[in-house]
C-alpha cells in the first residue's frame, strides 16, 4: 500500500494514472475548482480532501473505489453535499463526488424513473412533473436525492404515498471491492432491505429506479402564520384538527422570525411567528374545505396557502436554507403533541434569536405508517411527529449561541423522545445511530455490513460497524 500522506514518485504515478482513467475530473489542492468542490452545504464544515474525483459515470466510481483500495486512502462519498454534519467530505482522503452524474429518465407509460446519484430533488421534480408525476422526497429542492433516499426520505407527499424508499424499485451499487451489483426485491434482497434506510453504509449507489405517483401539477399549499404569542392556542387546535385528517394533507409546523421575503409584509419581518405549512396533494376543492377551519382559527397574520404548482411549493423553503451558512440540527421523534410537548415548543419558540434559526415539526403517519416496520431498514414509521431543531447563523459569529439553543430545546423534549431519523443526526456517536434504527434492526444492519463491507471501507456516514 502507498501512503499518500508522504507523496512519493510512485504515488504521483498512481495518482496520474488514476486521473487519466477518469472521464470526469480529478482535483487536488491548488487546482482550479478544488475550493468549490470541497465545500459542502453546511458552511461550518471546512475539510481538505487530498483528492476529489468528480465522477462522470459508473466506470469512474469503480476506478475511484479501486484506487482507494490500492492506496489506502479513506473515502467519503458525495451526492448532493447536504449531510447536516458534512459527512460527504473528509480531511486528507478521497472524495468520490457523484454530483456530475445528473442523468434522469422518466417513463410516463410504466410510471417509473431512473435517476443517477448526483441528481438534486428539484431536478427530478422538473422531469417528473412534466407528466404530472412525482417521487415523494424532501422539502428543499437543492437537497441531494442520493443521501436523502438512502436514509429514508420524508416530505410533502409521504402521508399519501409513503417515504422515498417506499417508491424504490432497484438500485445499481458499487461495492467496497469495486464490483457492480444490482439490488431489488428479487436481486440481492438483503442488500435492498439495507439500502432503504441504511444510509450509504453498504456501497456507492450510482443509480436509483423509482415508482412514480400522480401529483398535481397544481396543489393547495403554503404556510399560514400567527404571531408566536398565539402559539399555545394554535398548537392545541392544530393537534385536534390533524387527528383525523386525510392522507392527502401533510403539514409542518414552523417557528422562526418572519423572513425578509417579498411575500412577507414589511411590518411582520423579524417578528416571532408560528406557521403551519400545508400541502394538500389531492382535489383542490376538497383541500380548501378541509383547511378552512385552520385558516379561520385565531388571528392569522399571513396566509400564503393557495393553489400553486407543486414545483413552486417545493422551492418555497429554498431561501431559508442557503448553502454556506452555519447549520446545527438536533432531532427527535415524539409520539404525540401532548400538553407538555406543546409547553416546550412555546417556551423555546419565543427565544429564537437568529433570523435564520427555525424549527420544523413534521406531521408523520398516513402511508408511511401503513408499511411494515421490518420491511425496510428505516425506523420510526410509527412516530407521531419529527422535530428538526435548527440553530443556524450566517457565519461563525453567533453560532455557538444558536447551537446551544438547539441543544437545550432538544434536551427539554427528552422525556418524550422516541426514535430519531438518521438523516437528521449530526455526528452524535454510535449509540445515537443505534437509537435511529432500534437495537434489533441495528444488529441486522451490522450483520449486513459484515457481508457487504467487512472492513468498514464506507465509514464517512452514519456509520454502522460490521458485526464481528
Ligand atoms: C436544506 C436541507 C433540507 C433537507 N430536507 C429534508 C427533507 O425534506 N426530507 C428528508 O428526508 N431529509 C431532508 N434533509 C436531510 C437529508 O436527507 C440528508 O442531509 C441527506 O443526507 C442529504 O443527501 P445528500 O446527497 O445531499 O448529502 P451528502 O452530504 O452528499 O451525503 C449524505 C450521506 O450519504 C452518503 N451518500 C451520498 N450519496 C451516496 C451514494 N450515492 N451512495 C452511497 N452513499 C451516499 C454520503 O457519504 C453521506 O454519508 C435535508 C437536509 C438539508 C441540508
Amino acid at each position: 500500500m502507498t501512503d499518500l500522506q508522504e507523496p512519493t514518485v510512485r504515488d504521483e504515478r498512481l495518482v496520474g494514472a488514476f486521473g487519466a482513467q477518469l472521464r470526469g475530473e480529478l482535483l487536488r489542492p491548488g487546482d482550479g475548482g478544488y475550493e468549490e468542490a470541497r465545500h459542502v452545504w453546511n458552511g461550518s464544515v471546512n475539510r481538505f480532501p487530498a483528492l476529489i474525483a468528480r465522477c462522470a459515470g459508473v466506470a469512474d466510481v469503480i476506478a475511484a473505489v479501486k484506487f482507494a483500495r490500492e492506496t489506502g486512502l479513506p473515502v467519503a462519498v458525495r451526492g448532493g453535499g447536504h449531510s447536516f454534519p458534512g459527512l460527504s467530505v473528509c480531511d486528507g482522503g478521497l472524495v468520490v463526488d457523484l454530483s456530475p452524474m445528473k442523468g434522469i429518465r422518466v417513463d410516463p407509460v410504466s410510471r417509473t424513473a431512473r435517476a443517477q446519484a448526483g441528481v438534486l430533488l428539484g431536478e427530478l421534480d422538473r422531469e417528473t412533473q412534466e407528466f404530472g408525476l412525482a417521487v415523494p422526497a424532501g422539502i428543499v429542492t437543492h437537497t441531494g436525492l442520493a443521501g436523502l433516499t438512502l436514509g429514508g426520505g420524508i416530505g410533502w407527499l409521504m402521508r399519501k404515498y409513503g417515504l422515498t424508499i417506499d417508491q424504490l424499485l432497484s438500485v445499481d451499487l458499487i461495492t467496497a471491492e469495486g464490483d457492480f451489483v444490482k439490488a431489488s426485491a428479487s436481486e440481492n434482497p438483503d442488500l435492498f432491505w439495507g439500502v432503504r434506510g441504511g444510509s450509504g453504509n453498504f456501497g456507492i449507489v450510482t443509480e436509483f429506479e423509482f415508482r412514480l405517483n400522480p401529483v398535481g401539477p397544481m396543489v393547495l399549499a403554503g404556510p399560514i402564520f400567527w404571531l408566536m404569542e398565539e402559539s399555545p392556542e394554535v398548537l392545541r387546535f392544530y393537534r385536534e384538527w390533524i387527528a383525523d385528517c386525510p392522507d392527502e394533507l401533510m403539514t409542518i409546523v414552523v417557528q422562526r422570525r418572519a423572513p425578509a421575503l417579498p411575500a412577507v409584509p414589511r411590518d411582520l419581518v423579524g417578528k416571532h411567528v408560528l406557521g403551519v405549512v400545508c400541502c394538500y396533494a389531492g382535489s383542490i376543492d376538497e383541500g380548501k374545505e378541509f383547511l378552512r377551519p385552520l385558516k379561520e382559527f385565531g388571528s392569522p397574520v399571513l396566509d400564503l396557502c393557495m393553489p400553486k404548482p407543486f414545483v413552486v411549493h417545493q422551492a418555497m423553503l429554498d431561501p431559508a436554507f442557503r448553502p454556506g451558512c452555519w447549520y446545527y440540527v438536533r432531532s427527535c421523534d415524539v409520539a404525540e403533541l401532548n400538553d407538555e410537548v406543546i409547553d416546550v415548543v412555546v417556551e423555546y419558540g419565543d427565544q429564537i434569536s437568529s433570523p435564520i434559526t427555525s424549527i420544523a415539526l413534521w406531521q408523520m403517519g398516513g402511508a408511511v405508517a401503513r408499511i411494515g416496520d421490518n420491511e425496510t431498514a428505516f425506523n420510526g414509521r410509527t412516530a407521531g411527529h419529527t422535530f428538526n431543531i435548527n440553530g443556524n447563523s450566517e457565519s461563525a459569529a453567533g453560532f455557538d449561541e444558536e447551537r446551544e439553543w438547539a441543544r437545550s430545546y432538544w434536551s427539554a423534549l427528552s422525556p418524550y423522545h422516541t426514535s430519531v431519523y438518521v438523516n437528521f443526526l449530526m455526528e452524535e456517536g454510535e449509540e445515537r445511530v443505534r437509537q435511529a434504527y432500534g437495537t434489533e434492526k441495528y444488529e441486522r444492519l451490522r450483520t449486513l455490513k459484515r457481508r457487504w463491507d467487512p472492513d468498514n471501507f464506507f465509514r464517512f456516514n452514519q456509520n454502522i460497524k460490521p458485526a464481528r
